[in-house]
């Protein structure tokens, strides 16, 4: 069954509206979108963490003080679902599968005793804007999160993260101190790459990754914000770092073959580092995976998001008439 049918079978069977056009969970099938006592709730198809394809779910609330609570009302009712992650609006459901999408029943059976759980402690959100409480009977997306929100909260939220993101592009710079604190990182990036390596016998390539984020995190710390300076920077001092931490291994191993003291070993591996780089088996292929990592935390190293983006939602692709609107 393809996710449309799969979606409008699911929408049958909970009365939850179908959107096609509304890519809340990411997947392009669109999501199912609608009110259950009070309550929003959304499900859809989507990426779970790790990549896994996922049945996602969303139930949100009134704004609480103790979401714990509500993860521990919710966990015995989730039926197959995963996990229950709550904070202090909603609570995320993922329930993945690696073959075939799990069956449409099975996924609609826990969604009344997840509900009855949510009546004993949490606050419906009924027809009310979340922000101010005035009645609003829109629902609209803010940043693909259904929400009711009345149209003067809106314009105050954008308007608020208009001024932060000024405020944040108007931040002052500091360089040197961005490059200070990328290289204690890098340094201490290479001497534990190079140990781990060490110990293990082996390179951990993926260990790229992990260094760029590392790096990547001291060097804006230092900086101050995301600038293409900081991203430049952060992606030699990867490369470097992952390079320096493979002089390290191989330092460590001739020293201990060799029975030579260390910063010897280290002199003699980097006056021919490139040549015995080339040489060991995935001694290059360190140097691809650092520049692999060196890039994708160049990449994924993003300003932070200053934006809010309300979508209304539009008529639904299919309308129960007698599930519709409780
Ligand atoms: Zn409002």
């Amino acid at each position: 069954m393809n996710n449309k049918e799969w979606l409008r079978q699911l929408s049958n069977l909970t009365g939850l509206p179908y959107y096609e056009e509304h890519r809340i969970f990411g997947d392009k099938s669109g999501a199912l979108i609608g009110i259950r006592d009070g309550y929003i709730v959304a499900i859809g198809l989507g990426k779970a963490d790790g990549g896994h394809s996922g049945v996602k779910m969303l139930l949100r609330y009134a704004k609480t003080q103790d979401p714990k609570l509500i993860k521990q009302a919710l966990d015995p009712a989730k039926g197959k679902f995963k996990q229950v992650l709550t904070d202090a609006t909603t609570a995320n459901l993922v329930r993945t599968y690696s073959l075939g999408k799990p069956d449409a029943a099975s996924v609609a059976e826990p969604l009344p005793g997840l509900l009855a759980a949510m009546k004993t402690c949490a606050a419906p959100i009924g027809g009310k804007c979340e922000e101010c409480g005035r009645d609003e009977p829109q629902m609209v997306l803010l940043n693909d999160v259904p929400t009711r929100y009345c149209p003067s909260c809106q314009v105050q939220l954008t308007q608020k993260l208009d001024a932060a993101a000024i405020e944040y592009e108007n931040l002052e710079t500091n360089l040197p101190l961005g490059l200070l604190y990328g290289a204690g990182a890098a340094l201490l990036a290479s001497i534990a790459w190079g140990g781990v390596a060490y110990l293990l016998r082996r390179i951990f390539l993926w260990g790229a990754i992990l260094v760029g984020l590392f790096v990547s995190k001291a060097v804006v710390t230092g900086i101050g914000k995301v600038t293409w300076t900081a991203r430049g920077l952060i992606g030699v001092l990867t490369a470097a770092s992952v390079a320096f931490g493979d002089a390290i291994f191989y330092a460590l191993t001739v020293m201990s073959q060799d029975h030579v003291p260390f910063m010897a070993a280290l002199k003699a591996v980097l006056a021919n580092f490139w040549k015995i780089e080339t040489d060991s088996d995935g001694g290059v292929l360190s140097i691809v995976f650092a520049l692999i990592g060196a890039v994708w935390v160049m990449y994924s190293t993003r300003k932070p998001a200053f934006k809010a983006r309300f979508t209304t939602l539009e008529a639904p692709s299919t309308v129960l008439s007698s599930a519709g609107a409780k």
